[in-house]
């Protein structure tokens, strides 16, 4: 598999020179006309199609480009599923009036279209809630019409639907196969479903799967076959759970094949995202392995996405693979269905690359390379899903002396495909989706987006004013494009060259090999940092692992005040030298100091998980955070620093500028041990400010490497101290000093206010910056999808143990589905995996020592009917398993419990302005999550709730620096946000200089300038 790890990110650029040109470019140039020409005749034949389904013009129509195509996709998406009256009603109220539907509607235009249009428009107008229509003649026609009119909606989604579901059930999609007229079409059954996040959600489609098995055995003439997604199969089908795999999901795999064997029926897994791509081949080739596939079975398969730079790579494994165990295998080549999601994850995550192509016409040269590697093996029976008239007529001529089967989406691709009818040796398999529409909604988006998207075949095919011979034209001939507009790297998505940081694919094997060895290498090292001859050993303290307390993670020695004094005595002195140091050269130690952390993960991520117990993805975003913070406060402060003129009268020259104001003094938590304590430094640091930093002394070793590098990476030795200590025997000496300005503190509300009155006794007006904690809510309502909310929910409340300011404390759903989201999220709570925090598999370890442990427990006793998973009875530390606890009103969360606990609480739809005031009554302002398909809805949460950041159908952790800005109000803390673009003028004194330039022997610069 070698060759498929290393090409997940390589050069497009290089794969084209070296892998897919040498490959096709001879018999591309050898048979040009032949396939230009049956290219030609597909598509001039398409275009003579006659649809059946009006549909399809419908959804043309309605193209994803325009507002009215969005407002159907989001219809479409979420109308189905709401199972009450008013939130229906609201959606439908949101999203119709918003659209132009007259401009849709055209004497040429197909009479379905047109009166659909009519209708959406006419429904717009009943619906809109504007004053000119509030009149009483529309009030009564919106009662009147209520019912009508989302009866009316909910069909027509239905029967958008129905373009791409085949049936409803097995039997139907069965018996309507078997009426198909013409043989040489078969069927391959889609059971709708994907990503089951529960293991009885993961029962039901196996136990589909295995229905629609038997019954398609039971008069399979026609060599029906079944499709199958392994993510149905097992809610963690991920990489890091590769044992859990192999012991769940494998056997289900196995079973499904030996049953598809019996009933001679064929199946094939559908191929999913880009990160589970090499654990379905390590599956597959454990069956290979286990010989679970008996030789005269020809029906074994799975899709390979030519949208994938590893495809080929794939494709020689397989073949490799099959030459080994002399078995064969079905491989279905798809272009590949979730190119927009491998785009933001890669870029989200800081990947070094895309692991698909960027630009369309790469995606099709892939497509026919992988087709002439398929060509060449012996073993592999393939089959070629695509609606692309090129990619057809070129696999046509070039499997002149081959078998294959061309296959197609149900609803889609009749028109392309019409070219063949007269064709005796065609064959096609049908992709034939079953299921009601529960099940149904992901794969409907999917094929609007694959309809409505721009560079989409389908779409160019259908598109009125499509010239045949643009259409018809190779992909060969967009190699110049290669250049032209890129997409920006991963690590360049931010503006004016600020790189993204490097984020660690975990699904990658060389990043397993090196951060599943961390477990043993890291453990044998104790980190000690007790410097200097005389320390007593009764002053030296030993830090235990939270998640294995029999683990000396190494040993400290604190500060008392004679050391505070001093390095305070050091930081002053050097405090105007470190004021004036050029800032460029300020903002080069802070990026030097990033790209040692970039350097520096495996150490950083082994010391920072066992000293604090986050899990080995909690430590890298937590590394990745404060690199991104040195880099955006370095970009920041090149900027605020200059000197900036100001317009003003002749004769003046009038300049602003902002200078550090001299001594800071930072503490930051235990929690984010590396970007909090890095954020809060650098900033300071980089606008001259010299600064003591005082990190949680949880996290006292972690504190202490980081800040090595940073002398390694240039800072003056002088200009910052680190000072480990606890904090109330140290810091109120600090924050007495006559020389300190400004307090940076992240933690909690009782020691900022502690801080506080510490200041009031000094003589100054001491600046202090204060993040302190949340009871953050996260409020869903019906037209939410279930499924994201939970997998939303789990991550904000239980990822880092619950242990974030921003964590989901409070999950506020409405009434209707309460009970769904409940269960569901039981399920999910279910799955998570409790554990040492350097198992890649682990979600969730421990709480950082004994009092928070006690605090939590304490609290837990309060609700002696909590949900908790079970927990290994292994764990020597101080776990608390994922906790949920029903309430049934906000008031009754007085403060923040800072663990795993989510409490749960019922609302219903028409008290949601007097919920979100409730939500203001809290007192806490950091983070806010809504969950809805409804504008208005949104609006509502976004206006009146005071929080200081919002999250909109996504989770509500893991700000990112400079794009979520990230603090919030109240009991919160004070602002301004860290990685936003107000905190470093508020650690600097802003100067202004006016200088009356005429002093000097009067004003020639406006004698000289006037002309006449
Ligand atoms: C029978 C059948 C089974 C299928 N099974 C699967 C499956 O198991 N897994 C799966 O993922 N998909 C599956 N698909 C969906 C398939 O991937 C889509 O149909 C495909 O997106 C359309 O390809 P095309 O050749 O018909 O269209 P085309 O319009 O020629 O190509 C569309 C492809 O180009 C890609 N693309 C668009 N823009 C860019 C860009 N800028 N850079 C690079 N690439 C770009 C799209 O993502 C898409 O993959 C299946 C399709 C069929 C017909």
């Amino acid at each position: 598999m070698e060759a498929i790890f290393n090409s997940k990110y390589i050069d497009q650029k290089i794969f084209l020179d070296q892998h897919i040109l040498p490959t096709i470019q001879p018999f591309h140039t050898q048979h040009a006309d032949l396939i230009q020409s049956l290219t030609t005749k597909i598509i001039l034949k398409a275009k003579e199609y006659k649809t059946k389904n009006p549909f399809e013009k419908l959804i043309h129509e309605y193209d994803l480009s325009s507002k009215e195509g969005v407002v159907l996709m989001c219809l479409a998406e979420a109308l189905l599923r709401i199972p009450d009256v008013t939130t229906m009603n609201q959606l439908i109220e949101d999203k119709i009036p918003t659209g132009q539907w007259k401009e849709h509607i055209n004497k040429q235009k197909d009479i379905f279209v047109n009166l659909s249009s009519i209708a959406f428009m006419f429904s717009g107008k009943i619906v809109d809630r504007s004053e000119e229509h509030e009149t009483i003649f529309h009030n009564l026609m919106k009662k009147m019409s209520e019912p009508m009119l989302r009866t009316a909606l909910k069909q027509g989604i239905n029967i958008l639907a129905k373009q791409f579901v085949f049936a409803e059930n097995i039997s139907a999609a069965n018996s309507q196969a078997s009426k198909h007229a013409d043989a040489r079409f078969n069927f391959s059954f889609d059971m709708l479903g994907e990503a089951a996040l529960t293991l009885p959600d993961a029962r039901r489609y196996f136990d589909n799967y295995q229905q629609a098995i038997l019954t398609t055995g039971q008069n399979n003439q026609r060599g029906n076959s079944i499709s199958i997604k392994l993510s149905a199969l097992y809610p963690r089908y991920e990489r890091n759970q590769l044992d859990r795999c192999l012991t769940h999901l494998l056997p289900s795999m196995v079973t499904l094949i030996e049953l598809a064997m019996k009933n001679n029926v064929d199946i094939c897994f559908d191929a999913e995202e880009a990160d589970r791509l090499t654990l379905s081949l390590m599956l597959i080739e454990e069956i290979f392995k286990r010989k679970i596939i008996t030789p005269t079975y020809r029906g074994f398969g799975i899709a390979v996405q030519a949208y994938q730079k590893r495809s080929g790579a794939v494709i020689q494994w397989l073949d490799q693979l099959c030459r080994q165990y002399d078995q064969p295998i079905n491989v279905r080549l798809v272009k590949g269905a979730y190119w927009d999601t491998e785009i933001k994850i890669a870029q989200e995550l800081g990947f070094e690359g895309y692991p698909v192509f960027t630009k369309k016409f790469l995606t099709d040269l892939n497509y026919l390379y992988c087709s002439h590697l398929l060509h060449e093996s012996s073993k592999i029976f393939p089959q070629f899903a695509t609606h692309n008239a090129f990619s057809i007529s070129y696999i046509h001529h070039l499997f002149q002396d081959k078998e294959f089967e061309f296959q197609k989406l149900h609803g889609m691709g009749d028109e392309i495909y019409s070219y063949f009818a007269s064709h005796d040796h065609f064959r096609c398999r049908v992709y034939a989706p079953v299921g009601g529409y529960n099940d149904l909604l992901p794969y409907l988006v999917r094929r609007l987006l694959e309809n409505g998207a721009n560079t989409s075949f389908i779409h160019q095919l259908k598109k009125e004013n499509s010239n045949v011979s643009e259409l018809a034209h190779s992909p060969l001939q967009k190699i110049d494009h290669i250049n032209q507009t890129p997409l920006p790297s991963p690590r360049a998505i931010f503006p004016d060259g600020r790189l993204n940081s490097l984020g660690v694919d975990l699904s990658e094997e060389s990043n397993i090999q090196i951060f599943g060895a961390l477990t043993k290498s890291a453990t044998s090292n104790a980190f000690n940092i007790v410097e200097g001859q005389d320390i007593p050993s009764s002053t030296i303290i030993d830090l235990c692992s939270p998640s294995n307390l029999t683990q000396v993670v190494g040993k400290v020695h604190y500060a008392d005040q004679a050391i505070t004094a001093l390095a305070l005595e050091k930081l002053v002195m050097y405090s105007s030298t470190w004021q004036n140091y050029p800032v460029d050269q300020r903002c080069r130690i802070l990026n030097n100091f990033a790209d040692l952390l970039e350097q520096n993960y495996e150490p950083l991520v082994a010391l920072c998980a066992q000293e604090a117990g986050k899990t080995i993805k909690d430590c890298l975003a937590d590394i990745r955070e404060a690199i991104d913070f040195c880099r955006y406060y370095s970009q920041q402060a090149e900027r605020l620093f200059q000197i900036n003129s100001l317009p003003g009268p002749t004769g003046e020259i009038n300049e602003y500028t902002l200078k550090g104001k001299g001594l800071s003094l930072v503490i930051s938590p235990w929690n984010f041990p590396i970007a909090i304590f890095v954020g809060q430094l650098v900033a300071n640091l980089v606008c001259g400010n010299v600064t003591i930093a005082k990190p949680a002394e949880q996290s006292s070793l972690t504190a202490y490497q980081v800040f090595r590098l940073l002398l390694k990476a240039g800072l003056p030795a002088n200009a910052a101290s680190l000072l480990l200590g606890r904090g109330e025997e140290v810091c109120p000496f600090i924050l007495a000093h006559p020389s300190l300005e400004n307090v940076v503190f992240t933690g909690s509300l009782e020691t900022a206010k502690i801080i506080q009155r510490n200041l009031a006794q000094h003589p100054k007006v001491i600046n202090l910056i204060a993040e302190t904690g949340g009871l953050n809510c996260l409020i869903a309502d019906s037209s939410a999808l279930t499924e994201q909310v939970v997998r939303d929910v789990v991550q904000s409340s239980f990822n880092s143990a619950g242990q974030r300011c921003s964590a989901c404390r409070i999950l506020l759903i409405e009434e209707n589905v309460y009970a769904k989201t409940l269960d569901m999220l039981k399920g999910a709570m279910d799955c998570l995996v409790v554990g040492h925090p350097l198992e890649l598999k682990t979600d969730m370890s421990a709480v950082i020592d004994q009092e928070a442990f006690d605090t939590i427990q304490s609290h837990l006793q309060q609700y002696p009917q909590r949900y908790q998973p079970l927990l290994p009875s292994s764990l020597q530390g101080y776990y608390i398993p994922p906790t949920l606890i029903e309430i049934s009103s906000l008031e009754q969360m007085t403060r923040e419990v800072f663990g795993p606990v989510l409490h749960i609480c019922p609302y219903q739809s028409h008290n949601l302005k007097s919920l979100c005031e409730g939500i203001n009554q809290l007192g806490f302002g950091l983070t806010l999550g809504i969950h809805s398909r409804i504008d208005s809805v949104i609006n509502t949460v976004t206006k009146t709730c005071k929080v200081g950041n919002i999250y909109i159908n996504r989770n509500i952790v893991g700000a990112v620096v400079g794009v979520q800005p990230f603090g919030g109000q109240g009991f919160s803390g004070t602002g301004p946000k860290a990685g936003g673009p107000e905190y470093l003028s508020r650690l600097c004194h802003e100067y202004s200089v006016s200088n009356n330039t005429t002093a000097m022997g009067g004003n020639a610069t406006l004698l000289t300038s006037i002309t006449d």
